[in-house]
């Protein structure tokens, strides 16, 4: 199969939102007036960001989801996206599965695929989403102020645990792998979410580095600092929930560890006012998305985290770096 033949079998459909999709040149998009396209590029390396051995469909939705977790992170609605793929070899089977989990989520997303380029190489994956946002009502990294409340969506920790177990350094029951598995190669992107919280949240990030890390990027760009509690953390990891498949398993330092630097999450982390609490978690409940406060922004510069009582934790939290 050439390569023509493998785009027109696995990755060309007929346009139905764009004016212009798979086929020519370029792509085209129409966005409506009044909005502001929000452009954003994930690339999926193996060995890298996944393991050889995951199944394709679950890293076709993964490569598009990390995708849709940016535009979540800004408050915008996706329209359409590219996909840039480097294929050692034609492998049918593969295709068939990497292409049915990608558009099982883009067709959940009302998100299409416009164009691309298929090259052979070392297996590499690269997306670029585009989304639209009403203008000036984006999300942004900037916007964090002093004495907002910190929140985070849905459960974190759980993609490193299962990270830990593929590396050998952990073993965990089958059914709590099952569980941290699927967070790891399935993340939900919080778009919903996103969308909710314009107007209302103050700043928001995707957490794809570890949340401190990620985190430590909106303190910068707002130019505050932080404190964040540990064990309210430590309690979004849906493992190790007192009903979870591994409640007990592993000690308060651990599980800290997990929540705070654990990375591959795609969830959102957001800063809103205090006087903003009840819209949140309107927000929360419209998007179907647990939104939990975990701490506060302050005016004095710096990461400060806290246990239950105030008392500050120290515990080294790295976040994720590729060239660190
Ligand atoms: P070009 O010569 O401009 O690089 P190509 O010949 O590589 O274009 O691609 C032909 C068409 O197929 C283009 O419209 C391109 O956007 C599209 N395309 C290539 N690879 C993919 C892919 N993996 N998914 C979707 N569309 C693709
Ligand atoms: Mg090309």
């Amino acid at each position: 199969m050439g390569e023509f033949d493998l785009i027109a079998r696995y990755f060309k459909r007929p346009a139905k939102r764009s004016p212009l999709g798979v086929g020519d040149d370029c792509a085209l998009l129409a966005p409506a007036p009044g909005m502001q396209l929000a452009v954003s590029s994930d690339m999926l390396v193996e060995g890298r960001h996944f393991l050889s051995t995951v199944d394709p469909a679950r890293l076709g939705h993964k490569a598009l989801a990390v995708n849709l977790s940016d535009l979540a992170a800004c408050g915008a609605k996706p329209l359409a996206f590219t996909l840039a793929l480097a294929l050692p070899a034609v492998d049918e089977d593969w295709l068939a599965g990497f292409s049915r989990g990608l558009f099982a989520l883009a067709d959940a997303h009302d998100c299409e695929l416009v164009g691309g380029d298929t090259t052979r190489g070392p297996l590499n994956i690269c997306i670029t989403v585009f989304g639209d946002v009403p203008a000036g009502t984006a999300l942004l990294r900037s916007g964090a102020r002093a004495g907002d409340d910190i929140w985070v969506s849905g459960t974190i920790g759980d993609a490193r645990i299962a990270l830990e177990v593929f590396r050998g350094r952990l073993s965990l029951p089958a059914e709590a792998l099952e569980l941290a598995r699927a967070r790891m190669e399935q993340p939900a992107p919080r778009v919903a979410l996103g969308m909710a919280l314009r107007g209302i949240a103050s700043s928001a990030v995707d957490i794809s580095d570890g949340f401190l890390g990620d985190l430590g990027h909106v303190l910068g760009a707002s130019r505050v600092g932080a404190t964040v509690e540990a064990d309210a953390a430590a309690r979004c990891i849906a493992l190790c929930a007192e009903d979870g498949p591994a409640a007990g398993l592993f000690d308060a330092q651990a599980q800290r560890g997990f929540a705070l630097s654990g990375g591959d999450d795609y969830e959102l982390a957001f800063t809103a006012p205090v006087s903003a609490r009840a819209a949140v978690e309107a927000a929360g409940r419209a998007s179907d998305t647990a939104v939990t406060r975990i701490g506060r922004i302050d005016a004095e510069p710096g990461l400060r985290v806290v246990d239950a009582r105030g008392a500050p934790v120290s515990q080294r939290f790295d976040s994720f770096d590729h060239f660190a």
